[in-house]
């Protein structure tokens, strides 16, 4: 590992630490500070504090887990998909997350039908439910969005792109096993 990006990571995470710390500790900080102030018993100032300043002062702590948990699981799956070469053909469309994903299996002869079931690959843009155009991915801060350039179709998620294949590719890998199971093909 590079020492600059040692260095930026062990960066980042002090940095959360403390901002983390912060403001778990702002609402015994706020008071305290004000009591100093104000010359008056800190344990006094505790008791006449009404609830909703409590609230207001917890607040920035429980907002700041909320965003860490979002951007933890936009996260989430994201690997290198290797994506099929020129030998994969289209063998049809599933259905995900509302939108339409292109499946693509193996052009090899004398294949098993387990071994192919087992190479289907998923092409990586999806195609919009209403008009067929192939999406644009577009990452947010704090979620990821697929537009339609043709029609006013979004979709909202904090899936990652390779979350999403992934899921596509078992999903239609065990829809494909149960179709060619109960059509004994
Ligand atoms: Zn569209």
């Amino acid at each position: 590992m590079p020492s600059n990006f040692k260095d930026m990571f062990i960066g980042i995470f002090i940095e959360n630490s403390i901002s983390l710390l912060f403001n778990a500790l702002l609402p015994i900080l706020v008071p305290l500070i004000y009591s100093c102030i104000k010359e008056i018993s800190f344990h006094e100032l505790l008791l006449s504090l009404p609830t909703y300043i409590y609230i207001i002062l917890i607040l920035p702590f429980i907002i700041q887990i909320i965003i860490k948990y979002i951007k933890s699981k936009m996260e989430e799956g994201k690997v290198m998909h290797i994506y099929g070469d020129s030998n994969y053909k289209k063998i049809g469309y599933f259905p995900f997350k509302d939108m339409c994903w292109e499946i693509r299996g193996p052009q090899m002869l004398n294949m098993s039908k387990e071994k192919f079931i087992s190479n289907i690959d998923v092409y990586d843009i999806p195609r919009c439910m209403e008009c067929g155009t192939k999406l644009e991915l577009v990452e947010h801060n704090l979620w990821y969005s697929w537009k339609c350039v043709n029609c006013s179709f979004t979709k909202r998620t904090w899936y990652s792109h390779d979350k999403l294949i992934s899921h596509v590719q078992k999903l239609s890998e065990r829809s494909l096993e149960l179709y060619l199971k109960e059509n004994n093909k």
